[in-house]
């Protein structure tokens, strides 16, 4: 969880994310950055649902459409056309290495690494730089941290 300002965001949902928004009392989140695909990282998705009730809005949620594409698929009943009453509302943004973005107003710069073959984001915020999973990562990017 990154509180900038105003906003309260979070970089990845695994299965401890309902856990860890009680345990730091968030009751109002803006938006989370995904940094892949794999399980430990999205399978929390589910539990936006009471942030979706309290602030009756969807959920933006900043992926690659490669990750975009696996929650679409692992979370087939959020994104049906008809999604029943109380189903996650998530908002898939696309975002790409290279292109900053905002998110809830804040700058983001994407910061790609390798995870084994897999190309995974991590993200600068101001001075702050969250990655997760590294096992390569290339001087472009490396200078993306600096500073
Ligand atoms: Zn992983």
């Amino acid at each position: 969880m990154v509180r900038v300002g105003p906003a309260t965001l979070v970089i990845d949902c695994g299965p401890d994310f309902r856990q860890q928004m009680l345990r730091e009392g968030v009751s109002s989140l803006d938006a989370i950055l995904i940094t892949h695909e794999h399980n430990d990282h999205v399978i929390g998705l589910d539990d936006v649902r009471p942030f979706n009730f309290l602030q009756r809005r969807d959920m933006p949620v900043f992926a690659t459409p490669r990750v975009a594409l696996e929650l679409r698929q692992r979370f087939a009943y959020a994104f049906s056309h008809e999604p029943y009453p109380g189903a996650p509302m998530i908002n898939l943004e696309p975002i790409a290495n290279n292109e900053p973005f905002f998110a809830a107003g804040i700058p983001i710069m994407p910061v790609e690494v390798m995870h084994g073959s897999l190309p995974v984001l991590g993200f600068r915020i101001g001075d702050f730089t969250y990655l997760t999973d590294v096992r390569a990562m290339s001087e472009e990017e490396i200078d993306k941290t600096k500073g």
